[in-house]
Order: C-alpha cells, then structure tokens, then sequence
C-alpha cells in the first residue's frame, strides 16, 4: 500500500466517527478537550457509561492508567453497558504502553516504578499492532494511546489498520511494515527475520533475570477519599514527607 497521509480536509472528531473512518488519537488531544469542556471524567465502569443518558456522550472509552489488555476490557464492559441500556455511543481506548496485570485499582500510579522506573514494562510494537486490532475487533474506532506511547506505536496502529483506513501513514515511508526493512540486512538470518510470522509469534524475554516480573501495587487507598493520596496545592511538608519516607523504607526492606 503507498503511504497517502490520507485525506487532508479539516473534520471534526464525531463527522469522522460518524463517517465510519477509524481515528487514531493521543492522550494529550482528550486533556486538551478536557480543558476545554468536552471531555468528562466518569466514576467507574460499566456505570459511567449509562449512568447518565440524558448527558448524550458521544463517545465513551478509556483513557491513561492501564494497559492495553485492561483498557480493552473495560471498554467492552462499557459496550455491554451501553447496549444493555440501549444506547449509542462510539467507543475509544487510549491505553498506557506499559504492560501493568499487577496494578491496582488506580492503575499505573499504584506501582512502585511510576513514574520513572516503568521502561522494562514498554509495549513493544507488536503488541501495539496485536492490540490495535483487537480494538478494532471489538468495535472501537477511536483508538489511540496515552502514557508511555512513543511515535513507533502510535505508527504501529496505523500501519495494523491501514488496510482499514485504506492508507499508510506518512512515517511509513521510512519504515516497513512488519520488519520488511530487514530484506536490505547483509546478514542472511537477520534477513529471515523480514515476515510477519517471524515477529508475531516470537516469545519475548525481558532480559532481567533478577527481576520480578510483577511488583507489589502501593494499594494505599484511592484518591477520592485517603488523606495522603489527595493533591494539594501546597509544598509537602517535611512532616508528610518524613511519614512517606517510612512507608517507602517498609516497603523496600
Ligand atoms: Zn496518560
């Protein structure tokens, strides 16, 4: 397929949606909708979707804090809510790039590595690919990512549904899908590595043999309601601080 860059005529978000087109999107868009009124956090999920009809969401979906794995099935909760209630609304997942099956309830902000700690849990672009079209399957059509995404995923998804867009993005004129740049390596078995087969179903190693593969979430509460997980406008105080430190020195020992 030849990168087009696709159609360059200006369309709001619901004229694309509505259109049928599939919308790839980035997490720093919804904060900036957000900020600008469009955009309303809700409670919990399937809930959030229905709770409120009468407040017409268009599009309903996730955004930030979990992995692809997870987002995806939230949104298929909200699917179920939604038609459960009869009621119609375009689905979205903006997930993190970071694998996290052991976050808690508050996702990400949970683990012991946020925010600086979290690369050995990237999301490589296979993944990004595997998850773009389960989203895809699932009838999302707003899909994107937030967190930790990096410009190879977002192109990831663009090229695993470009057969649906019906066009390559523009950054695939520097990049093959599936590996096919590898057809140029000089070295044979590098070469044998062009295929999707080869990448698809490769078993990934972390390279961190002393490493857990999952951590143990802080699970100190929930924003909403425990003291020391609110935000404040105010420095935190040395007495916080020294409370936090004990915590933290538990938690290491
Ligand atoms: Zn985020």
């Amino acid at each position: 397929m030849v990168p087009s860059g696709g159609k360059k005529v200006k369309r709001g978000i619901l004229q694309r949606l509505d259109a049928g087109e599939v919308v790839i999107g980035d997490g720093g868009f919804v904060f900036a909708l957000e900020k600008r009124g469009y955009v309303k956090a809700g409670p919990w999920t399937p809930e959030a979707a229905v709770e409120h009809p009468e407040a017409g969401a268009s599009i309903v979906g996730v955004n930030c804090h979990f992995d692809p794995t997870i987002s995806l099935k939230t949104v298929k909760l909200m699917k179920e809510g939604l038609e459960a209630a009869r009621l119609k609304a375009h689905l979205m997942a903006q997930p993190l790039a970071y694998h996290t099956p052991d976050c808690g309830k508050q996702g990400f902000i949970d683990l012991p590595e946020f925010p600086f700690g979290l690369e050995p849990r990237v999301a490589t672009r296979w993944d990004i690919q595997k998850y773009a079209r389960e989203a895809y399957n699932l009838g999302v059509r707003y899909i994107g990512g937030c967190c930790g995404f990096e410009p190879y995923h977002i192109r990831a998804i663009a090229e695993e549904l470009a057969p649906q867009r019906g066009f390559l993005p523009d950054a695939s004129e520097k990049h093959g899908s599936w590996g096919s740049g590898l057809n140029m390596h000089t070295k044979p078995w590098v070469r044998a590595r062009a295929r999707k087969e080869y990448w698809e179903s490769l078993s990934l190693a972390s390279g961190r043999p002393y490493c857990p593969s999952m951590s143990r979430p802080d699970a100190w509460g929930v924003t909403k309601g425990t003291a020391e997980l609110m935000q404040q406008k105010e420095a935190t105080t040395d007495q916080q601080l020294k409370e936090l430190f004990q915590k933290q020195k538990f938690k290491s020992s």
